[in-house]
């Protein structure tokens, strides 16, 4: 496998970007390996700028649903591009997006777009804490969601990755009206909420962990969830950045039949886009200015470009048999792999809900944090490298999940499995 190419752009890249990557995620050093740089990407194959080409598991980190550079999407985007890039004015993509939105999630009565799920996040529990007049939030150990200050506590992905419990530069303050909590313990939460419940603002939550690996929820923990802020008077805040459209059309909340007050979207809203969304409750939502008084503001948000991109995205995923299709593909996938581990005799937890799944390397149930950090992070990092060589890109991380996209057809995912074969038995 040739890197010259991208060998020479990373020196470049890291005497200009800290660390060579624009997002620490991106950056191969847990497993070993120097990021590749992409020239270009179609279906479920990125190509990078040596020639390599890999079947990409990635697809940046969850939107792809339909792979990369769709058709409809790629059209779409050039269509709104020539009608001018940004203009600081509504425009009707906007409303038609923010509709089908509210149609598909029901519970999103009212939705404000952004431009990341970092933002979305942060406004959602701005609003959370300016309508209850409370300060308190719940978050989970091992869920991520996006860098902002008060959420940068016990995170998944990135900081899990390199073991960063947090990061200097958020001043204690603002993170100690944060508690982070075992995920998937209804009991954990009961004892907080006794102390503290009328100080809560808002439990938030990825209904289904994309960040720890993949942790789908134990049967009745969201529905208790649900309970607890009821009777507190606390916000359910879900953070839909990953599963929004992605297990299911409606997301986790329809999966699973929970109703939250507020929704974050993200990344795929966008068609891959720079794009997030927060919504929810209108009487809740009517508080965001300029109709109510708690403030949120930004110059690129509703960008028509993305809003393009994401009505164009939303055409695609609407289609009848897409969720089914995914399932399918996924689950070909998953059970491919848990018998190439098995034959290899390689310890491994399989979790998957819908086309995102994760392979643990450990022979334990993975149910939160704590047990999916007991996984072989070398075994992983071993593994990484030998799908790499065989030309599968999976996550840098352990800690990640795997995405199963439209694009991605049975001879991929019977060539990702033979490629695992013999990677297990490297990695045994
Ligand atoms: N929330 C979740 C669940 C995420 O997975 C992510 C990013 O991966 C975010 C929030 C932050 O989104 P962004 O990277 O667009 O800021």
């Amino acid at each position: 496998m040739h890197r010259k190419i991208s060998d020479r752009l990373f020196e470049r890249a890291c005497r200009v970007i800290p660390g060579g990557v624009n997002s620490p995620v991106r950056s191969g050093r847990s497993v070993g390996v120097r990021p590749f740089f992409v020239k270009e990407a179609k279906g479920c194959r990125i190509r990078d700028e040596d020639g390599n080409v890999y079947i990409d598991y990635v697809c940046s980190w969850g939107p792809l649903i339909a792979g990369h550079a769709p058709v409809q999407v790629v059209e779409a985007v050039m269509k709104a591009a020539a009608g001018g890039t940004s203009y600081g004015i509504p425009s009707r993509l906007e409303v038609e997006l923010a509709e089908q939105v509210a149609a598909l999630v029901p519970s999103m009565e009212m939705i404000r777009m952004v431009n990341s799920g970092t933002e979305a996040v942060m406004s959602a529990v701005r609003l959370a804490r300016g309508f209850t007049g409370r300060n308190k939030v719940i978050k989970f150990n091992g869920c991520y969601h996006g860098h902002s200050d008060c959420l940068l506590v016990a995170s998944g992905s990135g900081l899990a990755t390199f073991g960063i419990p947090g990061s200097p530069g958020v001043p204690e303050e603002l993170v100690q009206h944060t508690m982070s909590l075992r995920y998937n313990d209804l009991d954990v939460v009961e004892e907080a909420m006794e102390h503290m419940g009328g100080d809560v603002a808002a439990i938030v939550l990825e209904p289904v962990a994309g960040n720890m690996g993949v942790v789908p929820p134990r049967q009745g923990y969201l529905e208790g969830l649900r309970r607890i802020c009821d009777r507190y008077g606390a916000l359910l805040i879900f953070d839909e950045v990953i599963t929004g459209f992605r297990v299911a059309l409606g997301g986790a909340q329809e999966r699973y039949g929970v109703k939250p007050d507020l929704t974050c979207l993200g990344k795929i809203i966008g068609g891959g886009l720079p794009v997030g969304a927060y919504g929810g409750r209108r009487d809740v939502m009517q508080r965001v200015a300029p109709e109510g008084d708690i403030y949120q503001a930004g110059t690129l948000s509703g960008n028509p470009i993305a809003m393009a991109a994401g009505l164009a995205m939303l055409d695609i995923v609407r289609r009848d048999g897409v969720y089914e299709e995914l399932e399918e593909k996924a689950s070909h996938l998953a059970a491919g792999l848990g018998r190439a581990a098995e034959e290899a005799g390689v310890p491994m937890t399989l979790n998957r809900v819908g086309s995102m799944g994760c392979g643990f390397f450990s022979r334990h149930p993975v149910t939160d944090f704590e047990t999916a950090a007991q996984s072989d992070t070398r075994a992983y990092a071993v593994f990484f490298r030998e799908m790499m060589e065989r030309g599968v890109y999976l996550a840098p991380s352990q800690f990640e999940a795997f995405f199963v996209s439209l694009a991605h057809e049975k001879e991929d995912l019977d060539a990702t499995v033979e490629a695992a074969g013999e990677a297990f038995r490297a990695t045994a």
